[in-house]
């Protein structure tokens, strides 16, 4: 009997479990850490065979294959010993993927990734499609997979997942941009980021789809080099004139965006950046992206703008908690790193700077120079809020006023003194939040909190 084991019981470990259990393959989970609860029961009700807070390489190296959750790095030293032993080492996607008929919407991106998910699962429901939502978000595909019920799934790819995909064959892939994140996990080497990213079209073919940023140099060049036969779907929010001409390139200018569809009808929708529910320059691609991939799959141009208009927002990113006295308070927890940063800053317009910005946490590898300009113009006071500021007060302190702390109640309290009517209190920490958090929802949910409570 082919045997499976599963590196880590979170959402994606468990749901990978659930699934090879139900093609009757001999199943072992192995978690270093404690199994929450929660998981351990499904296990337990399951019968499941598993263990915790340890790697028995017996249990896990007499495996024919290994299904690792993507918070494992390829060092770990029972992976390292698989590779050894040459036991395949898949991700849960790939797992769930080669169980499945459904067709694959995969998106991935540095940034972004959650938005677009969201969106275009919402445009492909509201227009009356058949389809399922996973990856990071909500439920495990690998689960979902078992009662095979969808014609079409939208999953939210990252890196990780993609590293352990090998005939991971999305019909449609987005590749939202390749910008610095996760280098620790890549040698502190970007090309070595931005390769694993463009895994998701290595097994594309000529039937199947492939929407990107044209404006993304890491992309564009791989694509040069890779020559897919996939067939390409670009976007561009510059004003290169000689992009735009291109006619199956679908553009933003002026407020106008213009999505083009060679490959289905209809072949061009116009519509305007006011007609969109989520505001900010990077929501214009996130929307034309998710909207490509209705055209593609035929909804209809009445339903796309329907899908666009209703679409409700994320929680964490640039969320509005609320408004006192006339400060605002933005939730944006999930910028954890300094791309997602630059567009959370850039989507604010004021002629003199009024942001109170709360940043910090555990520093990934940042280079703050993409935003020095833009922090400069838009953030009139800066609070630190982690355990060592040192990296982020050092390259800004002599640009704004600032503040430190390791407290987050304290980082609110300061912003709301020396917030004055009409600042924009911007929780955008261009960090990760372990080191005084669970993970960025908590943080985003403390933020929150805290706020509501200053009423
Ligand atoms: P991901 O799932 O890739 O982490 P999210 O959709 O959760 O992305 O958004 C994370 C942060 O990135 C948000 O705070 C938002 O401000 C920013 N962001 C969203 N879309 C983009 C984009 N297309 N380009 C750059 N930044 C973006």
């Amino acid at each position: 009997m082919k045997k499976v084991v599963i590196l880590g019981a979170g959402e994606s470990g468990v749901g990978a479990a659930l699934l090879a259990k139900s093609k009757s393959y001999e199943v072992f989970v192995s978690d270093k850490s404690k199994i929450s609860d929660h998981y351990k029961q499904i296990l337990l009700d399951n019968q499941i065979d598993f263990e915790e807070e340890c790697h028995t390489p017996e249990k896990i190296l007499s495996a024919n294959e290994i299904v690792k959750s993507p918070g494992i790095p390829d060092t770990a030293e029972i992976v390292v010993q698989a590779h050894e032993k040459q036991i395949p080492v898949v991700s849960e996607i790939e797992f769930g993927f080669r169980n499945t008929k459904s067709k694959i919407i995969a998106i991935t991106g540095s940034n972004g990734k959650t938005t677009t998910t969201l969106i275009t699962y919402h445009l492909l429901k509201n227009a009356g499609l058949n389809v399922g939502l996973g990856g990071n978000v909500g439920e495990s595909f690998a689960k979902q997979v078992i009662e095979n019920k969808y014609d079409y799934f939208v999953l939210e790819t990252s890196s990780f997942q993609l590293d352990g995909c090998f005939m991971f064959k999305p019909y449609i892939s987005v590749v939202l941009n390749i910008t610095p994140d996760h280098l620790d996990r890549y040698n502190y080497n970007f090309d070595n980021y931005a390769d694993s990213k463009m895994r998701i079209i290595r097994s594309q073919n000529d039937s199947d789809f492939f929407i990107y940023n044209a404006d993304s140099e890491p992309i564009t060049n791989r694509i040069l080099k890779l020559k897919p036969s996939v067939q390409q779907l670009p976007i561009t929010l510059s004003s290169d004139d000689d992009l735009k001409a291109v006619s199956k390139v679908s553009y933003y200018q002026d407020g106008k965006i213009t999505l083009r569809m060679p490959y289905n009808r209809p072949y061009q929708i116009v519509m305007q950046e006011s007609e969109l529910a989520l505001k900010g320059k990077h929501n214009v691609f996130n929307s034309m992206a998710a909207a490509l991939v209705a055209q593609t799959l035929g909804v209809s141009e009445e339903k796309i703008r329907e899908g666009l208009a209703t679409f409700k927002g994320v929680p964490h990113r640039l969320e509005e908690v609320a408004e006192i006295r006339g400060v605002k308070f933005v939730n944006d927890s999930k910028a954890t790193n300094v791309d997602s940063v630059f567009y959370a800053l850039g989507s604010f317009q004021a002629d003199s700077p009024n942001l109170i910005w709360i940043a910090g946490g555990i520093d990934k590898g940042n280079d703050y120079t993409q935003i020095h300009d833009l922090v400069k113009e838009k953030v009139r006071y800066m609070i630190a809020l982690g355990k060592d500021n040192t990296k982020l007060l050092n390259f800004f302190k002599n640009d704004v006023e600032h503040y430190e702390t390791d407290d987050i109640e304290k980082a609110i309290k300061k912003a709301f003194r020396v917030a004055k009517k009409g600042d924009i209190v911007l929780l955008s920490p261009a960090c990760a939040s372990f080191d005084l958090f669970k993970n960025y929802e908590d943080r985003g949910n403390q933020f929150r909190e805290i706020v509501k409570s200053l009423k």
